[in-house]
């Protein structure tokens, strides 16, 4: 049961985990998916351990995996972070956090209350818009009262060992610094939807083309479902409000099954 108002990560994935066992759902655990391939109305699907047949497929194969990279000198050292997973020690650390968006002001909030010196190095001239809104007063307050410094239009250009270089109007400031999260957002796996022969709309936005209706892809029998269905525009879909792809999907392969019968 959850103390505060919203379940956290870590109740969400023992809810999770539940759903699985209750719904005695078959999964496969630690399995990359790397070709799926349509021969006649039959798909294959080649993954790193094994091969598999089957007439549909459902991809929610979400964003997460991909992190957009700064492609800044510095970048690959290993005090660089695209994930968060609670496990480094923070405590009198210099954490520089890269974005202004949901997952970087989650970790200044968290590190910070977990005695780290945090420095935010944001591109535009606020926190965005889209921050949770339960979330958004608690970091502008924090930054407000210095306890979490702030810097707005700035971009990170350089990461070394012991320090950044941030550049704000045309200068540039050095910091001290033990470690840096790039939450710089993510991306979906375009070339895996392409090479699965998913048409992608707009040079920008590059959103796959799915029936709205029923997430049918132009490739019959292979579905989206989940903030995959976005594209570029991570932010359309999350939990909330993709819950019902699921049910559309497997309405119109039950749909499609009994017309064949
Ligand atoms: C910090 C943070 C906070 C958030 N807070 C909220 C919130 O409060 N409320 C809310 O509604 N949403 C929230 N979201 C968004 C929410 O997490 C996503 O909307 C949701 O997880 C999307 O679900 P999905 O199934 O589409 O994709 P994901 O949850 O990303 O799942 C995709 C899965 O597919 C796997 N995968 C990818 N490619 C392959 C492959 N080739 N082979 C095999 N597996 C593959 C991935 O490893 C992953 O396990 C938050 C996100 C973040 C990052």
């Amino acid at each position: 049961m959850s103390h505060g108002v919203k379940p956290t990560r870590r109740e969400a994935l023992e809810y999770y985990r539940r759903v699985k066992s209750a719904w005695n759902l078959k999964v496969n655990y630690f399995e990359k998916v790397e070709k799926i391939a349509r021969v006649e109305s039959i798909f294959e699907v080649i993954t790193e351990k094994s091969f598999y047949r089957c007439r549909s497929i459902v991809l929610a194969i979400g964003y997460y995996d991909n992190p957009n990279l700064m492609n800044i000198p510095g970048e690959t050292l290993p005090k660089v972070f695209h994930y968060y997973k609670e496990l480094h020690p923070f405590n009198d650390q210099k954490v520089a956090i890269v974005g202004g968006g949901n997952s970087a002001v989650d970790i200044a909030l968290e590190t910070f209350r977990h005695g780290a010196d945090v420095t935010m190095i944001v591109r535009k001239s606020r926190i965005d818009k889209s921050v949770k809104y339960w979330v958004k007063p608690d970091i502008e307050n924090r930054i407000k009262e210095g306890s979490i410094k702030a810097f707005f239009n700035s971009m990170l250009s350089e990461i070394k060992e012991n320090e950044i270089v941030i550049e704000q109007n045309g200068k540039k400031i050095t910091l001290e610094n033990d470690l840096v999260f790039a939450m710089t957002g993510y991306k979906p796996d375009f070339e895996f939807l392409l090479k699965a022969g998913i048409e992608l709309k707009g040079k920008r936005l590059k959103v796959p083309s799915i029936n709205p209706i029923t997430h049918e892809t132009n490739i019959p029998g292979l579905f989206l479902a989940g903030v995959v269905c976005g594209g570029m525009d991570t932010g359309k879909w999350f939990i909330e409000n993709s819950i019902d792809h699921a049910r559309r999907i497997l309405e119109t392969i039950v749909k499609k099954k009994k017309m064949k019968k």
